[in-house]
């Protein structure tokens, strides 16, 4: 925790001085335009490898950025997401898979999770991911492979959400699969398959 202290201590004298506009008006305006859905991992910090600002990302973090799929009764991680669709709005939603995931690295490498029992689980989310990653032919144990199976099988639950199903009915929102490479920070789009694929266009 000390150098959490030192860090807050830092923001208040050198960070927010400097940003102290952006804040003033963030104050009482709550418009991001993208949602991103990450991993909980503290390597991979989404406004750091977007280098968005404040204000910029509605972050929703989960362990192996899995979105459950809807269920009657609400939940912290379907009720953000109907946060940031029907209230704020958001235009894109991005779910972030990453390398070294140690979520998709207990599923793929069939880890024994018996002393985390809340965990094994929270990865029961994932089962879709991994059937997916045994159609796809990919070799039995292959962490890569399942964290990029597991980013459209997550976008694929999000749809199932009534906020999220809306919007896309209304084109009024587009779904995003990315992955995230630590060692190189690059990041990859994926398609529906959990192929690379461009970026898509932005429209002006
Ligand atoms: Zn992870």
């Amino acid at each position: 925790m000390h150098d959490i202290a030192q860090g807050l201590a830092r923001f208040r004298r050198e960070v927010f001085p400097a940003k102290a506009e952006l804040f003033a008006g963030l104050a009482a305006a709550h418009r991001p335009a993208t949602a991103f859905i990450g991993c909980s991992d503290a390597r991979v910090v989404p406004e750091l490898i977007t280098q968005s600002e404040p204000g910029d990302l509605f972050v929703i973090r989960t362990a192996g950025n899995l979105v459950p799929a809807h269920a009657p009764g609400s939940d912290a991680v379907a009720a953000a997401v109907e946060y940031a669709v029907a209230v704020l709005g958001v235009s894109d939603l991005v779910v972030c898979g990453h390398s070294d995931c140690g979520a998709m690295t207990a599923l793929a490498e069939q880890r024994d999770l018996s002393g985390a029992p809340l965990v094994a689980d929270w990865l029961r989310h994932a089962d879709a991911s991994r059937a997916r990653t045994a159609a796809a032919g990919a070799p039995a144990g292959s962490v890569d492979a399942l964290v990029r199976q597991n980013v459209p099988a997550q976008l694929t639950n999000l749809t199932t959400h009534p906020s999220v199903a809306r919007a896309l009915a209304a084109g009024s929102l587009t779904l995003h699969g990315w992955v995230f490479d630590i060692a190189s920070g690059t990041v990859e789009a994926l398609d529906a398959a959990g192929r690379p694929t461009a970026f898509a266009a932005r429209a002006a």
